[in-house]
Formats: structure tokens, sequence, C-alpha cells
């Protein structure tokens, strides 16, 4: 028998999603499915979340009663943006049954969609039918692919995460995108494992700066501990530790665009941190201009006074990657 708890979705909530120069009300909701095909990324806990292998009509079955109770469960009308997460890749065909993308397509018409998926599922012919779906001519660009991208660099993509998938492999998912008439949205990943805190800030700079080319929209997550990741064991080793806020600020500070940023877990001891002490203010205000994109806001938290800050100046110039972290 299945319990009523398989027919929700994982999760789903209302918020705030700075589009342009506007902010819409924005429904995110967190399908599960038959999980990452991948499965390997070396900080991800959502992979886990994953039905047991079953066939592609009762797992479509499964997929229809989540989005049935988002309609009955929301008022669908009140959103102009709905963001998409599953359990991997929204737009692969083993994870969420191909007729299952036009049953979502044909609920969220009229709206900006923003689908989450790696780039190998980036197809022109499925996009396109995903986009004719859900454009009703409201908006200039009606679905975004979101990809985790999370760096630039193919080393650090690859040794320190697993990702399985190039730089290059992005640009042409981002091409296919784009030819297809949907918008890009690249997620970095500030401080993967195995990175001296230097090393986290010089690779995001560089990554803004190249994946602004190819994406309309960046969001950079800083690094927080999952459980039941290859990162949480390094973390209880003392072997990792989270960025700190003053380098998010840094970053956000100096990037060429705006940056996204919602800081999850921030100010705890698996989420990037401080000492504790400054650390609500500045998550708090980081959040604040993920909405409002007010520079004078990141400059006037940069200027924060904690004993903490010359800690972090301390690390970003003197740690090494044989001896790290230096701090907790
Ligand atoms: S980060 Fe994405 S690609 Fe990597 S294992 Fe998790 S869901 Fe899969
Ligand atoms: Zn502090």
């Amino acid at each position: 028998m299945i319990s009523d708890d398989v027919l929700k979705p994982l999760a789903s909530w209302r918020g705030k999603e700075r589009y342009g120069n506007e902010l819409l009300d924005c429904l995110t909701i967190i399908f599960k499915t038959a999980g990452c095909s991948w499965s390997r990324c070396r900080m991800c806990s959502y992979r886990n979340e994953r039905y047991e292998k079953q066939s592609t009509d009762a797992l479509a079955h499964l997929l229809h009663r989540q989005l049935a109770w988002i309609v009955q469960n929301y008022t669908l009308a009140e959103f102009p943006m709905v963001k998409i997460f599953t359990s991997g890749s929204f737009f692969d065909p083993a994870e969420v049954p191909p007729d299952f993308l036009d049953a979502v397509a044909t609920a969220f018409r009229g709206k900006i969609v923003i689908a989450e998926t790696r780039p190998e599922y980036v197809l022109e012919d499925t996009l396109k039918q995903f986009i004719d779906r859900v454009d009703d001519g409201s908006h200039k660009t009606p679905v975004y692919c979101a990809i985790g991208l999370e760096t630039t660099n193919d080393l650090i993509r690859e040794k320190c995460i697993d990702k399985g998938f190039t730089y290059s492999d992005f640009i042409r998912a981002a091409s296919v995108a784009h030819t297809a008439g949907a918008g890009v949205k690249a997620y970095l990943l500030f401080k993967p494992l195995f990175l001296t805190e230097g090393e986290a800030v010089a690779d995001m700079k560089t990554s803004i700066a190249e994946a602004s080319r190819h994406a309309d929209v960046i969001s950079m997550n800083p690094c927080t501990v999952q459980r039941r990741t290859e990162l949480e064991r390094y973390w209880r080793e003392h072997a990792y530790r989270p960025p700190y806020l003053w380098s998010v600020l840094s970053l956000l500070q100096d990037a060429p665009v705006f940056v996204a940023c919602d800081p999850l877990g921030g100010g705890q001891q698996r989420g990037p941190h401080n000492c504790g002490k400054c650390d609500y203010e500045i998550v708090k205000g980081i959040r604040d201009y993920t909405l409002n994109a007010d520079r004078d806001l990141i400059d006037a938290l940069m200027e924060t006074e904690c004993a903490c800050k010359q800690e972090w100046e301390y690390v970003l110039n003197n740690e090494k990657p044989y001896a790290m972290p230096l701090t907790r």
C-alpha cells in the first residue's frame, strides 16, 4: 500500500526570487524521483532521496500524484515563477519519465520555470517540447536550465567533487539551451573538499567571471556539510572546514556580475560560518542582498568589526594544502 507520505513531493515552499529588477513570488518544489543517475558527488546527500527501482509506469504514477498534491495545496496563480529540483536531473529520462515533463509544463504554463539538470540531459528536442507547453507568450524566457557547474576548473570539479562532466559539456549545454530558447542558470560550489580557503576564493573568482559568459544567472552555494556524504566523513575527522562568511562577502563584493547566494546552514558548524558572534547579521545581510542586489549593503557588512576578521585574513594568506584546515 502506498502511504500518504509518498504522494507528496520531498519538499515545497513559497519564497521570493529576484528576476532582472523584479522580485517574484516563487514556488520551489523538490520532487522525489528515481534518483540521480550519476550519484557520486562527494558533498551531495540529495541523491539518497530516491524511490526503489521500479517500472517507468509505476514511477510516473508516483510523480503525477506528487504534482496533483502541489496543484491541490497551492494556488498556482499566485506564483509567476516555479523552481523545480529533483533528487538529480529533471530532464534525465531514466529519473523522470518524459510524459511527466509534459504534465509539469502544462501545470505551470505561463510561468517562468527553472529546472535543475546535469548538462548531458539538455537536449534540444526535449527542451523545445517542454518550452512549447510552458510558453504562453507571457515571458521572454519562460524556461531556465539550472546546471550545477560548481566550478569552471575541470581539475577541481573532477578531483574535489567527482562531478563527472567537463566545463566544455556545460558550454555545450548552455549553447543548446539558448538555441532552444531557454535561459541558463549556473550553480557554483564555493569551497569543495581539499581546497584551502585561499584556493577556494581564487577558484570562485575565476569561475564567476568565466561562467557568466555562458550563463544568464549565477548562483553561488557556499558548501554545507550534508549528512551521509563523503564530505561529512572528512568534516568529522577535522579535515574540512566550511568557508568563512567573510570569504562569501568578499566574493559578492568583487564579482563582475550580480551573484545570488543563499548561505544554507549559515552560521552553523556544518555551514559557512565565522566566529559565531558576527554570523547572524552577515547571513541575514547576504540573504537580503540576494533579493535587493544592493552592493552598498555588502560593502557595509564587510566593514563589520569582529575579531575573527583577522583570523580569516590570516587563514586566507597562510593556510597550506598540506596543513589544513587551520581553524574550525
Ligand atoms: S550533486 Fe547533482 S549530479 Fe552530483 S550526485 Fe548530487 S544530484 Fe547527482
Ligand atoms: Zn566574528
